[in-house]
């Protein structure tokens, strides 16, 4: 493959209920891992095929505090 197909995917952990955006990266082959919630350490996503994910980033859909600038939120 001459060039990456990247995806944002969007899970959110079974534990705390942090969301989470992640990048996919399709392959050509196949790939196995997990990420683990920074907040309470649960397994958020597991994988294995032929793509990985890599990047994650804890998303605030909901601005835990009012008045709290969102942007560049850097966990
Ligand atoms: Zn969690």
């Amino acid at each position: 493959m001459a060039n990456s197909i990247w995806t944002i995917e969007e899970f959110t952990c079974t534990g705390c209920s942090m969301n989470y955006t992640a990048t996919r990266e399709e392959h050509s082959e196949a790939h196995a891992g997990h990420f683990k919630c920074t907040i309470c350490s649960g397994v958020v996503h597991a994988w294995s095929g032929k793509h990985h994910f890599f990047g994650w980033k804890a998303v605030t859909t909901r601005p835990p505090v009012f008045g709290r600038r969102w942007a560049g939120a850097d966990w």
